[in-house]
């Protein structure tokens, strides 16, 4: 195995259930170059690493190898970060027990770290975006579900099992809908992206003045947000509803973690203008005094967030 290149380069793998990822990182966090296919979910684990062996290839192309620290990778959970196992991805067959990081070692030649995708992203944000230099922020990812990772007294809070900051699975409303995790109103089941999409449909389908009732089935939490920007009431009135939620569960974390900063990142995070004035309300009106100042704040690296942070478990491990 190759020893931390001198100038401390890494490669961040985001493996994604639609897209795979990778981006060659500096030691100041900036992108020097990116690749990414879409996810081979039929060909399975073996596929799928070629993939990520190729991607590696494409972004690491004349860059000489003894620059290079390694590769991180973010995958969905559940994860055995310390062992290097991926146990499961609940989008894609196949993917049980694969020791992804022994594999990708033997076939790279380089070092290789495993990290959460929600823990991967705050790590990101933690080291070269918003929470930079912060020893308390909490990380939130409104997308495809709602994830996260918690920096707590100056390093990334792991427990039991390295399995902490599952903060989708908060019951925010026992009587809502049922969560892909079987219980009632977690917070991912209201207010993730799929679950702005899926309640916007049902009230466009009431409401055939508006905008959103054009788009139909294709109907998602972007077009909500597109619709919002060009004035529909509709639209505005749904991402006053997602900004309660969201406020809602924002107001559980400061009450749990106290961080210095609250950061949202993922999809959903396009509107955050939009959603921040709600949200900002909320935790006015709902959170104990001493935690009402609470900034919350957009991601900084964007979509970059997980890729960076991956890099980063090469760049500053630990
Ligand atoms: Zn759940």
């Amino acid at each position: 195995m190759k020893p931390m290149g001198g100038n401390g380069w890494a490669v961040g793998v985001d493996l994604g259930g639609t897209q795979v990822r990778a981006a060659l990182v500096d030691a100041s966090g900036q992108v020097l170059a990116r690749a990414a296919a879409r996810t081979d979910a039929v060909g399975g684990p073996g596929a799928v690493l070629q993939q990520i062996q190729q991607l590696v290839a494409e972004t690491t192309q004349g860059i000489a190898p003894s620059v290079l620290g390694g590769v991180g990778v973010s995958a969905p959970g559940p994860l055995d970060g310390e062992a290097g196992v991926i146990l499961g991805i609940p989008t894609l067959s196949g993917w049980v027990n694969v020791p992804i990081v022994a594999w990708l070692q033997e076939a790279l030649a380089l070092p290789v770290r495993l990290e959460n995708d929600g823990v991967a992203a705050a790590i990101g944000e933690w080291r070269f975006g918003a929470g930079r230099g912060l020893s308390d922020f909490v990380y939130v990812t409104v997308s495809t579900g709602i994830g996260g990772g918690v920096i707590a007294d100056g390093r990334v809070l792991r427990g039991r099992g390295r399995l902490a900051g599952h903060i989708g699975h908060m019951t925010i409303d026992p009587q809502a809908e049922v969560c892909s995790c079987g219980n009632p109103g977690c917070w991912e089941a209201l207010a993730s992206g799929t679950a702005l999409g899926q309640y916007a449909r049902q009230q466009a389908a009431l409401a055939p003045t508006s905008h959103l009732a054009a788009f139909g089935a294709a109907l998602d939490a972007k077009q909500v947000v597109a619709s919002a920007r060009a004035g529909d009431a509709l639209a505005l009135e749904l991402l006053e509803r997602e900004a309660r939620l969201l406020g809602i569960g924002i107001v559980n974390l400061l009450h749990l973690y106290s961080p210095e900063l609250v950061v949202v990142g993922g999809g959903v995070s396009q509107g955050f203008d939009l959603l921040h004035p709600g949200i900002a309300q909320h935790v006015a009106r709902r959170a104990l005094p001493p935690f009402r100042g609470t900034p919350v704040v957009a991601a900084q690296l964007g979509q970059n967030s997980g890729l960076v942070g991956a890099a980063s478990l090469i760049l500053l491990p630990g």
